[in-house]
């Protein structure tokens, strides 16, 4: 089992199971989400997944028409995004495990509207959106 956490610490999950594959995302909106280069997704299903406290604190944006991301409204931590039309799996950041995990991200998306600033120095394989 993994168990994760926002930055404060108000909400708790853990999960059964495995992630699925990691994706480094350079999309606008997971730099915006999280004052950053990159977010590093990985898809869980929504039957693993459980909050285990704090559930009070958790709140959604919808940043595209049909993609809800969900945060901590306390400390901001974004958390996992989910797709009403996917009703079946979290896209999770995986930066807020605490869980130690063995994966390693298969790939870089969204290279098309990466920051200019944004340097990529590995070898994985990248993609202009999605593969
Ligand atoms: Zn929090
Ligand atoms: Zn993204």
């Amino acid at each position: 089992m993994l168990k994760g956490s926002c930055l404060c610490g108000g909400i708790g999950y853990e999960i059964d199971g495995d992630l699925g594959p990691a994706m480094i995302c350079h999309c606008s909106k997971c730099r915006k989400a999280n004052g950053s280069a990159f977010a590093v997704n990985a898809q869980v299903a929504v039957s693993d997944f459980r909050i285990v406290r704090g559930r009070e604190l958790l709140s959604e944006y919808e940043s595209s028409p049909g993609v809800f991301r969900t945060f901590c409204q306390r400390c901001a931590s974004p958390l996992y995004s989910r797709r009403p039309s996917m009703p079946d799996a979290y896209r999770l950041r995986v930066g807020t495990l605490d869980s130690e995990v063995d994966i390693r991200p298969q790939a870089h998306i969204f290279v098309a509207s990466k920051a200019s600033w944004d340097l990529i120095c590995d070898h994985i394989p990248q993609f202009a959106e999605r593969p």
